[in-house]
């Protein structure tokens, strides 16, 4: 039995809807139309033609996201699901487990795993699981930022995944082990796939049984994030991928970012932050010679005053190609103990080969052969 959706709309909903901004990169060509089934409404309208009642339509999406079989439960699936439906029900599995399928495995050392997903259509993303239960996915094929130490901005941006997708990702790694915490920081900037990513976001913080604050939307910083995040019934964390704290600089390594003031985005990720009660994490590569200088930890400081916000440093990791250098481990700890000493909570995680929760966009050129050392500042973050 094959699926069908609307694909004309669903081609609007993936791609543009809540895509990527005009100016940042021309996708039109690039991204294609997403296939039937990549998206949830898809799903839900087939279920929905199969004879499904909203309670039917939710027992099918959670039994999906949580990796069960569609038959589980004491209840026999005769008493309460219309006969069409059941019918379908070993079809519409199939077609769920074609949306995203484990291509290899790459087991890192430290208990973390990166996953090559193939997607219904050949393509691949990569997907990490992490320490403690956790899980990064992807959210775009390719990248369109283009920051130029990151291996998939590189690519540009070859298409966006539909909201199914996303939690196809999630529900293929439940196969592997439990995963209670999402990060959207693999291949792709989430906020140029916002539809698809608050899709997914919904389903995985409701059926999907994974907490709001165990989702964690990651980006490099855009308006339509701040306006839109706040409105979902399902608010996830925030990640900020920072970087620097000069607005110039970071027009050089996030070239098509949207061009926000550090200190502009710092406060709109202040008022997300108080608003939900997660602290805003932002994201800092630590590159040599580059952003480790005394005048970017002046301007951390200055822009962590006051603000409920923790800085996850990650030494960066050399990529062949891409002329940037890591710097020394000692040297990444004493900027971490100057911070602390300054008030800033930061997190250093050293990697061996690639920091996977912090490392956005260099899942995809690296194996994951991580440890993560922790240092915890002991002043409390301001509430
Ligand atoms: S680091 Fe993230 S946002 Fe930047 S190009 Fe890579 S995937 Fe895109």
């Amino acid at each position: 039995m094959t699926f069908t959706g609307s694909t004309a709309d669903a081609t609007t909903g993936a791609g543009t809807a809540g895509g990527v901004p005009s100016g940042v990169c021309d996708t039109s060509d690039a991204v294609g139309a997403p296939a039937a089934f990549r998206l949830l409404s898809a799903i839900r309208e087939q279920l929905r033609a199969l004879g499904a009642r909203p309670g039917h339509e939710q027992r099918v999406l959670r039994l999906w996201a949580q990796a069960l079989p569609q038959d589980s439960g004491r209840r026999r699936l005769e008493d309460f699901v219309p006969a069409e439906l059941r019918a379908a029900l070993p079809a519409l599995s199939a077609e769920l487990a074609g949306l995203a399928r484990l291509r290899s495995e790459h087991p890192g050392e430290d208990g973390s795993a990166r996953l090559l997903v193939e997607l219904g259509d050949g393509q691949t993303v990569e997907s990490v699981l992490l320490p403690r239960d956790g899980l990064c996915v992807s959210s775009q094929v390719g990248c369109a930022v283009g920051c130029v130490f990151c291996m998939t901005g590189r690519e540009g941006l070859l298409r966006q995944l539909g909201s199914a997708e996303i939690v196809a990702q999630v529900a293929l790694a439940r196969t592997l082990r439990p995963v209670k915490k999402v990060v959207f920081m693999g291949m792709g900037e989430p906020a140029h796939n916002l539809d698809n990513v608050m899709e997914a976001i919904d389903l995985l913080g409701t059926v999907g049984n994974i907490g709001h604050k165990n989702l964690v939307f990651s980006t490099v910083g855009d308006l339509r994030v701040f306006e839109r995040l706040p409105l979902g019934r399902v608010k996830p964390a925030l990640a900020l991928s920072l970087h620097t704290t000069r607005a110039d600089l970071r027009a050089k390594l996030l070239p098509r970012a949207p061009r926000i003031d550090p200190e502009e985005l710092m406060a709109l990720g202040e008022r997300y932050a108080r608003a939900t009660g997660y602290p805003i994490q932002v994201q800092w590569t630590l590159l040599e010679g580059i952003n480790d200088t005394d005048e970017e930890l002046d301007g951390i400081v200055r822009l962590f005053a006051g603000k409920y916000a923790i800085l996850n440093m990650i030494p960066y990791n050399a990529v062949d190609g891409l002329d940037f250098r890591r710097p020394s481990w000692e040297r990444a700890a004493e900027i971490a103990r100057t911070l602390h000493r300054r008030g800033v909570l930061t997190k250093l995680r050293q990697s061996a080969g690639q920091d996977v929760e912090g490392g956005c966009g260099q899942l995809r050129a690296r194996a994951v052969a991580t440890e993560s050392r922790v240092v915890v500042m002991p002043r409390p973050i301001q509430a």
